[in-house]
């Protein structure tokens, strides 16, 4: 019998999905360890959904999604961030993550590095190791708010190091990057010739600040930003995100998805364009909902005298336990306390030592969660 593939051997599951795997099937569990929208898609985009399947969107679309949604996505942006796209600056993707392995694909060779966050997404280093290539953690120290700063991005720096990946607002850490700081990373891009893969999907849910897209600081098409509908939308499950870039990079992402998924469901598609052409009241709702939750969090861990982050922006916590094995931690609080929460470590080498609590829940839950949270230690 041949064997599988030893790369994805490799790959290791991911300390959230662990937890999951725990807690699936044991009742009454309290769930604050994933970052799903507490709500359903919002009628008028389910409408919009149903309405494309009667229209005969049941069939394949264009590799890089259909071009009036391309067209939407990028109007979208022009208008929000004062940018000059058009619909050859966008590619539709299955989802955020699909943007973000499809960029790394269409930017990267095997052997190549790409800096990633430490702590951060962790689909970042599975994304870059499946495409053969090296994962450089920076770090984001408390010290420095765990902002990047050029100091850890230097260390992490190689010769073969071909790209960034930046995060703001941040899973897990809630920070949003000031113009500031995202300046310097861009710059320090451009110095290194390196590409910076921006993932925004968390680009409207912020609550102090304002979200400033690395899009906006791109001279010479080195900056490639990755967004989604899922979050701003609560449209997980539809799968729709997009990459808005330089046109060639388009094309090359166009034709791996040809290679991959053909593309983005086309029903979907169709529903994500009428998220963006509807009315927004939902979007400015949900992020009410995920500041409240956050306002809640931020009071309960005070009270209870827990260190934390506060978080800026997404919908996640970040807390500090200075436990050991916070995965044990975790799997034990589950056990015991019977709520599920993410470790730390599963973020990163220096995510040790914290958990991450969703914001995306309900309040009472969340309030409930770290009052057991506070007895558990
Ligand atoms: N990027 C970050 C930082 C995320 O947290 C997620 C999902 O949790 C994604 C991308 C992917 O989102 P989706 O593929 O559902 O659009």
């Amino acid at each position: 019998m041949p064997e599988v593939s030893r790369m994805v051997q490799g790959l290791e599951q991911s300390g959230i999905r662990k937890v999951m795997a725990l807690a699936d099937g044991v009742p009454d569990i309290i769930h604050l360890e994933v970052g799903e929208p507490l709500f359903q898609t919002p009628e008028h985009i389910v409408r919009a959904g149903q309405e494309a399947l009667s229209h005969g969107y049941t069939k394949y679309t264009a590799n890089w999604g259909i071009a009036s949604l391309r067209k939407a996505i990028a109007e979208n942006r022009n208008d929000d961030y004062g940018l000059e796209l058009d619909e050859s600056n966008i590619g539709v993707t299955v989802g955020g993550v699909g943007a973000v392995s499809g960029i790394v694909r269409a930017i990267v060779d095997a052997g190549e590095r790409v800096l990633v966050p430490d702590p951060g997404w962790p689909n970042y280093a599975m994304i870059v190791r499946t495409a053969g290539a090296e994962v450089g953690f920076y770090r984001l120290s408390p010290e420095e708010g765990f902002l990047p700063t050029v100091d850890a991005l230097e260390e992490a720096l190689t010769p073969d190091t071909k790209a960034i990946i930046i995060n703001s607002p941040s899973n897990p850490l809630g920070t949003v990057f000031p113009a500031a700081v995202m300046k310097e990373v861009v710059d320090f891009a451009s110095r290194h010739d390196l590409f910076v893969i921006s993932d925004e999907v968390y680009e409207k849910i912020i609550f102090d600040g304002r979200h400033v897209t690395a899009g906006s600081l791109d001279i010479d098409g080195r900056v490639i930003v990755a967004s989604s509908f899922s979050k701003t939308y609560a449209m997980t499950g539809w799968r729709v995100g997009y990459a808005a870039a330089d046109e060639n990079i388009i094309r090359q992402l166009a034709k791996l998805q040809e290679a991959f998924v053909s593309c983005a469901p086309g029903v979907s598609q169709k529903a994500a364009e009428a998220a963006l052409m509807g009315p927004q009241d939902c979007v400015g709702e949900m992020r009410s909902t995920y500041q409240r939750n956050r306002d809640a969090a931020v009071d309960a861990l005070t009270d209870a005298g827990i260190s934390f982050l506060r978080p800026k922006g997404a919908f996640y916590i970040w807390v500090d336990l200075g436990c050991e094995d916070s995965t044990r931690f975790c799997q034990e609080f589950l056990r015991q306390k019977k709520v599920a929460v993410a470790p730390g470590s599963t973020f990163g080498p220096s995510g040790e030592g914290f958990i991450r609590i969703s914001l995306a829940s309900r309040e009472e839950d969340i309030r409930e969660g770290i009052r057991r949270l506070a007895q558990f230690i």
